[in-house]
């Protein structure tokens, strides 16, 4: 397959693009870099610097290309509420405009990566993707924006569509910025380097925590799967942990004594959060392989970042 990757210089998209090209696919990148790094890329994968929004550009990109990922986004919930409108602007915005282009082009399928974040509280779980979404922030608000939009252009234009629901995903080399910074590799540094640990609200509060590879495969099978148009998937774990568990497996891993200090006044987020699986497992024959244990001992041997330094001593000089 020609593929292009929106986003495809970030987190998820990167791992993706060595994925893609490993299995022999050709990989074209687009990416604004307001996020992602080009380096994380292999050498394979034909990298362009601009927008999503640019459709002159998509034109170009676009030729000749089977499938879209569409993974271009703003991703932080937190942020999104000091800045809806950018998150509107380029999350829905965005993904119009990726649209009108595959229309413009003749391209025929895309993958959008939503997000779990969409279902909001929910008075039961595991959650399944005919409950009805909850958002409780624009981040939410501009998934479910965009999850309609390519269901409704694609049956317009006839292109092919499906949206996954991504839980919490973590993984080697998953950015951690000073503010607003995902939790597992925000505690791991913290574990590894001293510091304590800072647990919003009393830590009882859920999560379903995906491991990078297993939602690459999520991907890459949706992309390959017949009878997935305008199907909407979650893609997790199906493990519901805790943050005070999270805490407790990082002390085991690391091997250190924690000190965590729990910040009540702040919400720790919606209480529960875990994926129902099984429409995965149907339409995608989708199957979990990293279980939260040993994601984080993978994480561990895997982001030079959490491996324990090692001291390098000058060899003593050979007496002449
Ligand atoms: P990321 O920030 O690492 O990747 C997003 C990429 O999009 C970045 O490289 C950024 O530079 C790029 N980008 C942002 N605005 C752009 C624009 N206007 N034009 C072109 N590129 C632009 O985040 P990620 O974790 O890799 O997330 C990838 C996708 O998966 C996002 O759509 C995100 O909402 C979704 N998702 C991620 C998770 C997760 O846990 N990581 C969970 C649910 C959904």
């Amino acid at each position: 397959m020609r593929v292009l990757i929106t986003g495809g210089a970030g987190f998820l998209g990167s791992a993706l693009a060595h994925r893609l090209v490993a299995d022999g696919h050709h990989v074209r990148v687009l990416d604004d870099l307001s996020a992602g790094n080009p380096e994380r890329l292999p050498p394979e994968a034909l990298f362009t610097r601009g927008d999503v929004r640019d459709r002159p550009k998509l034109w170009t990109l676009l030729q000749g290309v089977q499938c879209v990922f569409h993974l271009a986004a703003r991703v932080s919930v937190a942020e999104s509420v000091a800045y809806p409108r950018e998150y509107n602007d380029v999350n829905v915005g965005g993904t119009v405009a990726l649209m009108e282009a595959m229309r413009d082009v003749g391209v025929h399928r895309v993958v959008l990566a939503s997000s779990g974040t969409v279902y909001g509280d929910q008075p039961r779980q595991p959650v399944d993707e005919t409950m009805r979404p909850n958002p409780l922030a624009p981040y939410a608000v501009s998934k479910i924006a965009a999850e309609y939009y390519v269901f409704t252009l694609g049956r317009l234009y006839d292109i092919e569509t499906v949206a996954l629901r991504i839980f919490n995903a973590y993984g080697p080399g998953q950015p951690i910025p000073p503010v607003h910074a995902p939790v597992i590799p925000q505690f791991l540094r913290q574990a590894l380097n001293g510091g304590s640990l800072v647990v919003f609200g009393d830590g009882t509060q859920t999560r379903d925590f995906v491991y990078i590879d297993d939602v690459v495969e999520a991907l890459i099978s949706a992309a390959m799967a017949p009878d997935v148009d305008r199907q909407i998937i979650n893609v997790g774990s199906g493990e519901e942990v805790s943050i005070n568990t999270l805490v407790r497996m990082i002390g085991k891993i690391t091997g250190r004594r924690l000190s965590v200090l729990y910040n009540e006044k702040q919400s720790g987020g919606v209480s529960r959060l875990v994926a129902n699986l099984e429409k995965a497992r149907v339409l995608l024959g989708y199957q979990p392989r990293v279980d939260l244990q040993k994601g984080l001992q993978k994480l561990l041997a895997e982001d030079d970042r959490f491996r324990p330094k090692q001291v390098t001593e000058t060899p003593p000089n050979e007496p002449t």
